[in-house]
């Protein structure tokens, strides 16, 4: 019992360590179109677009989910929201408007486990949940 424990607390570990897709990208490791960085945030377009804008807006600093990220570092949060505001002007949507998404946990269909605001823009989205 004592070594299982031990062999979940190292899984645990090596979890919480590795890299995941994001941090990657961040290091420049796995190629992204980049369309905004600034010192704490990095924002690029997701490579299955679900809108005609669909970009993608991570803390570099990692957290799992957004509130994980509010309750450690609200200034961080303000920050990605800031770059989502951002790259909606950019990409020239902030006027007609744009939705922000942070899919949390599996019902949500989160996948990448460092937080990241979805930006959807460029047509009208309708109120479903999506
Ligand atoms: O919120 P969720 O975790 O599901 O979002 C992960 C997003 O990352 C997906 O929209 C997926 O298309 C995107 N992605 C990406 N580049 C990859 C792998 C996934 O933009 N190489």
């Amino acid at each position: 019992r004592c070594h299982r424990a031990r062999v979940l607390r190292r899984a645990d570990t090596l979890a919480s360590m590795s890299d995941t897709l994001f941090e990657r990208i961040i290091n420049r490791e796995v190629p992204a179109d980049i369309v905004h960085e600034t010192e704490t945030t990095i924002a690029f377009r997701d490579i299955n677009p679900r809108a005609t804008t669909h970009v993608l807006v991570v803390p570099k600093t990692r957290y799992r989910n957004v509130a994980e990220l509010a309750a450690a570092d609200p200034g961080l949060l303000a920050d990605v929201v800031n770059t989502a505001a951002k790259v909606a002007e950019l990409e020239g949507v902030a006027e007609a408007g744009y939705r922000l998404t942070f899919n949390t946990g599996e019902d949500a269909g989160q996948t990448v486990f460092h937080v990241h605001g979805h930006l959807l823009g460029g047509s009208s989205l309708g109120p479903e949940a999506r």
